[in-house]
């Protein structure tokens, strides 16, 4: 048995990518530098793999920021703004990735937009009329040749054109189908370098092909690849599918003339199910994606083992391969030193997946895997109690309808709101962070590093909320916040407070380009053994007559932006965290909180590629996740919810569902569409779209912000209508937080007194 990898993570067991590049970026080091650096990398990361036995060593998976960038440039579909620059080759690259603002002119960057449903963002491609798609050089084999020379032979890894068409941006008035003679031309260039170049594989990723597809996007992709590979020569071509199955183009792709096919059993839900129905041609080779390429869990090997068995039935010719890119997970476990072995033991990153799949290849290939004791001591560690919390789960296993419902229908309970909070129309209010200042980041800082107690760190951080309550009166503001001053990431902070979390050290992701993420780890059941945030709200409310918000995380974002458990459903991770929540939220509540915001930021982040699944896979239960939290609460007591980042126009009925009684959101990019969407649909959960863009540090002014709440009074009824800023305001300054502000609250009255 053979196994292969789909792409490996390519910043660095220590970031030194990240580094590089910011130095480059810096002018600290020049280009030369950089790229050596990744070379250097590079070449290391083979190694490991050759050590490890794969047997198809993925090349032309490194970036210098990103694959889909890659993929534009060398298809030379590079747009003229950046041309114009009369950079060098990476010089080009970069300012489509990042724009460009200097002596030569002010270039805005390529759009970023998230890779599927990872937590990866790619650069959208821009496509305009004039442009002649055609390989620029066959740089994409560099890596290649580089590892030749190193005696390793890899399989060089593209984007398809189905893949790079679909997903780019047309600016002009052609469409996918004007480019489809040149980039046909193009990928027959590429298969003519592979086989000057003697490439033995070509892995062509072809991630779209898993998303909802109509019958002409069938079409069009058998129309590209039956021209492609008429050229193929002596390479053979992998097909590379990942993120879900292919269930509307199984039989299409099977049909073509491709040597093997990758297929997702992990996210792919019918991936096994269309093989059993209409098996796998015996001319192609399968490469069963079974261990996940997005988690960190180690596999079951009694599982994988047993799916190799039956494809094997089917068709003798099986690789076993990784889900996805193993871009999607950190290096290392051994980079972790803080984490106990009973622990660290469940884990498998990038490197241990490599380990795994060998040893499952040689598992595979025994008379009876049964006895090995590889074999043995996995089945012991899926077997073992360490992460369940017997409490925990009679608690979600007994929850019942009335516990995802509030006694009173919103429309009676926001009567009783309006009379007990006598707020004025158009309330003004913030998302919930003002300003990190350095002293702010410092107290956070000297308390990790145990330099100060942490009576010293409360104290300090109630100093902060002081000045952050007198600030939002002077300010004139109607629903006031703390400021988040404990918090220096809206999900980490609460993961650090409830038990059965865990945190690593070294586990870094790309996000994009230089940017990493290190999401915390869902480790066994999720418990509140502790108050979180009240006595900080508390405290907040003693200071004024106003209403200061309680700030909470919501259950679906919290588990959005960790690693998920995989021995237990996503809808039960929800339930525990969301009853955590609700926890938190019913102590709120008795200390007289009388307004409990619950953030789902990141809500829409995991709703399923294609639109069949949204509702039973993940809506369902997100929905009731949420309406968990805040179900117990008095109907006098006002429940907001902010979401941002995303688009909702599809999902506004299912966000009036979660049944809070207010939202604010972020959506600057398509706010018009949003606010009529929400007319369209009766939108009831009173609303705060948004006033002004927070990601800037530019200061709206009060004529500018006036217009906005025009506008969206002309779409919302303004007994319903907040008026706030789009997100949190902690990655802002407090000079231009302040003018903004001001100019917020006092837009608010003048419009209030053209109401009147
Ligand atoms: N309450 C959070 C804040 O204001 C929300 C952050 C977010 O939406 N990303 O920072
Ligand atoms: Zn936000």
């Amino acid at each position: 048995m053979q196994y292969s990898i789909i792409g490996f993570p390519r910043i660095g067991l220590n970031r030194e990518l990240k580094w590089a590049t910011e130095k480059y970026f810096r002018n600290e080091i020049d280009r030369h530098a950089l790229t050596n650096t990744a070379a250097v990398l590079r070449a290391g990361q083979w190694k490991v793999q050759q050590a490890a036995g794969n047997a198809f060593i993925p090349s032309n998976d490194y970036s210098l920021y990103d694959g889909m960038l890659d993929t534009a440039y060398m298809l030379s579909a590079i747009p003229e703004r950046y041309e114009e620059l009369h950079f060098d080759d990476i010089g080009t690259y970069f300012s489509m990735a990042r724009g460009y603002q200097g002596r030569l002119g002010d270039v805005r960057a390529c759009a970023m937009k998230k890779w599927f449903n990872t937590n990866y963002h790619y650069i959208v491609s821009e496509l305009d009329d004039g442009m002649q798609i055609k390989l620029k050089s066959d740089a994409f084999l560099d890596g290649f040749r580089q590892a030749s020379h190193l005696g390793i032979k890899t399989k060089p890894v593209i984007v398809g054109p189905f893949t790079f068409l679909k997903l780019a941006r047309y600016t002009g008035n052609k469409t996918a189908a004007g480019f489809t003679e040149d980039i046909v031309n193009a990928y027959i260039d590429i298969l003519k370098a592979c086989n000057t170049n003697q490439v033995e594989w070509l892995q062509i990723d072809e991630p779209y092909l898993v998303m909802d597809l109509t019958d002409a996007d069938t079409v069009f992709f058998k129309r590209l690849y039956t021209q492609i590979l008429t050229e193929k020569g002596n390479v053979k071509v992998l097909l590379q599918t990942y993120f879900g199955d292919v269930r509307d183009c199984y039989g299409e792709i099977c049909a073509l003339p491709f040597d093997g096919i990758g297929l997702d059993f992990v996210e792919g839900k019918q991936t096994s199910g269309l093989i059993a129905k209409y098996g796998f041609p015996s001319d192609k080779i399968l490469f069963a994606g079974l261990i996940n390429g997005k988690n960190i869990w180690r596999s079951s090997y009694a599982d994988v083992l047993k799916t190799l068995e039956d494809l094997k039935a089917i068709n003798p010719q099986v690789v076993l391969s990784t889900s996805c890119s193993l871009l999607h997970v950190p290096y290392t476990v051994k980079q972790e030193t803080k984490l106990s072995n009973g622990i660290k033991r469940h884990f498998a990153f990038a490197y241990e997946k490599l380990e795994e799949m060998q040893e499952i290849c040689r598992l595979s290939d025994l008379p009876d895997y049964t006895k090995d004791p590889a074999f043995i001591a996995n089945q012991e560690l899926h077997q073992g109690t360490l992460r369940t919390d017997a409490e925990v789960r009679a608690r979600t296993a007994s929850l019942n309808e009335a516990d995802f419902h509030r006694e009173m229908p919103r429309k009676e309970r926001q009567g009783i709101q309006h009379k007990r909070l006598q707020l004025p129309l158009l309330p003004t209010t913030t998302i919930g962070s003002f300003p990190q200042t350095a002293a702010v980041k410092s107290n956070r800082a000297k308390f990790r590093r145990g330099e100060i107690s942490e009576t010293e760190y409360r104290t300090n951080a109630k100093a902060f909320i002081k000045d952050c309550i007198a600030l939002q009166e002077k300010i004139g503001l109607d629903v006031l916040v703390h400021g988040e001053f404990e918090r220096n990431d809206m999900v980490e902070f609460f993961g650090e407070n409830l038990t059965g979390y865990v945190f690593t050290d070294n586990a870094w992701v790309q996000s994009y380009g230089t940017r990493g993420l290190k999401p915390p780890i869902v480790f066994g059941d999720i418990k509140r053994e502790k108050s979180i945030t009240t006595d900080y709200i508390a405290y907040a409310n003693s200071l004024t007559d106003k209403d200061v918000k309680g700030m909470l995380t919501g259950p679906v974002t919290i588990l959005n932006w960790s690693f998920p458990r995989e021995d237990i459903s996503v809808q039960e991770m929800m339930n525990q965290i969301g009853l955590a929540i609700r926890d938190e939220v019913m102590e709120l509540e008795k200390a007289g909180v009388r307004i409990i915001q619950i953030d789902e930021a990141a809500f829409r982040e995991k709703l399923p590629l294609r639109r069949a699944d949204w509702h039973k896979d993940y809506l369902d239960f997100a929905i009731k996740a949420f309406r968990l939290c805040s179900a117990k609460v008095k109907p006098e007591t006002q429940i907001h919810t902010h979401m941002c980042y995303s688009e909702f126009e599809e999902i506004i009925p299912e966000i009036d569902a979660m049944d809070a009684d207010v939202i604010t959101f972020e959506a600057s990019r398509s706010k018009l569409t949003i606010l009529d969407s929400l007319k369209v649909n009766h939108f009831e959960t009173e609303t705060g779209p948004g006033v002004y863009d927070i990601h800037s540090p530019r200061i709206p002014d009060t004529a500018e912000i006036e217009h906005a709440i025009q506008e969206m009074l002309k779409r919302i009824p303004k007994q319903q209508l907040w008026i706030n800023p789009d997100c949190g305001l902690k990655t802002r300054g407090e000079k231009e937080t302040v003018a903004s502000l001001t100019h917020l609250v006092e837009a608010a009255k003048n419009i209030r007194a053209s109401l009147a």
